[in-house]
């Protein structure tokens, strides 16, 4: 019987520690005009897909990542209708954007054609839903040039990237938040992918830097998601509405009511507030340096 392969997530090579994947079967992989695009399946993670070696879904655990990213910006911000998502692929976040009945216009810029034309084919509980909906628009495009040039203003921004390497790394920039900044409505959100901290400290640290320097409120909230392996992985939250972190479970609870409670699998109102209860280590990495 032919050996089983086995592929490994180099992400941390330089930590040295890599996690291995038995793969029961590939269903797809490729070498995009931007990336490396591997989709197999796991026994136990179920379809899992890798871009460059790092894990960005998997069947078993997506929902955790992709409602923390959505519903945490929308029910903090009550009343977005005009949303952008900064790359997000594989359409998994503007599946859950779309449950907001108050969208009424959902924009998704993502810089490689055929991760969208791979998702269509290979995520269709994603793509099905989201591209039969009026609400929804992709356009393909460098999510740094989208923001610096976009005649539009959003609510919410969603930048759901790949890590700080390759196409992705543009999206960890000033420049880019910036340019985030410059298309927000007054009061808007911003919302970000920012590692584990465990193991990639610099990366909240740095987005959190910037965002100190563009707005009046710069925080971050977590959530443990099993296939980003090294405990807490890091979401970036920035407006200049200060009193949009400050919600109280009951007042999300009643802004969820009125949303229709849709189902959900990890996000509540109450571990929504929660989530900004950051670790000492992590409040000690974003923290602004106390004055002398
Ligand atoms: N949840 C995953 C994670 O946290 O690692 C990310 C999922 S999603 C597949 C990431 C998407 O960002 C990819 O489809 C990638 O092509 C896209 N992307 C990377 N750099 C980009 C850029 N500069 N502009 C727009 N999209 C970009």
């Amino acid at each position: 019987m032919a050996e089983k392969r086995w592929i490994a997530e180099a992400l941390f090579d330089n930590l040295g520690f890599r996690m291995s994947y038995a793969v029961e079967r590939v269903l797809y992989e490729t070498q995009t005009a931007h990336q490396h695009l591997v989709l197999f399946e796991n026994k136990f993670f179920g379809k899992m897909l890798m871009l460059d070696g790092a894990t960005q879904i998997t069947s078993r655990d997506e929902y955790v990542y992709q409602e923390m990213m959505s519903h945490v910006p929308l029910f903090a911000h009550g009343k977005a209708t005009d949303v952008l998502i900064i790359g997000g692929g594989d359409c998994g976040i503007a599946e859950e954007v779309l449950k907001h009945k108050s969208v009424k216009r959902l924009t998704q810029v993502e810089i490689d054609a055929a991760v969208v034309e791979f998702a269509k084919e290979h995520y269709p509980e994603f793509t099905k839903p989201v591209f039969a909906d009026k609400r929804f628009e992709c356009i393909i495009d460098d999510g740094m040039k989208y923001v610096a040039q976009t005649k539009r203003h959003f609510d919410v921004i969603i930048v759901d990237s790949t890590d700080p390497a390759g196409p992705g790394a543009v999206l960890f920039t000033r420049e880019f938040y910036a340019g985030c900044k410059r298309c927000l409505n007054k009061g808007g959100v911003l919302v970000t992918q920012n590692g584990v901290p465990f193991l990639q400290a610099n990366e909240i640290k740095t987005s959190i830097g910037h965002f100190r320097k563009l707005f009046a409120d710069a925080a971050c909230y977590v959530a443990a998601i099993p296939t980003y392996v090294g405990g807490l992985m890091a979401m970036g939250f920035a407006t200049d509405n200060k009193r949009l972190r400050n919600a109280s479970a009951r007042q999300i609870a009643e802004r969820y009511r009125k949303a229709g409670r849709f189902p959900t699998r990890y996000w509540t109102p109450e571990l929504h507030v929660g989530a900004f209860a950051l670790p000492r280590f992590i409040a000690e990495l974003v923290n602004a340096p106390k004055k002398k």
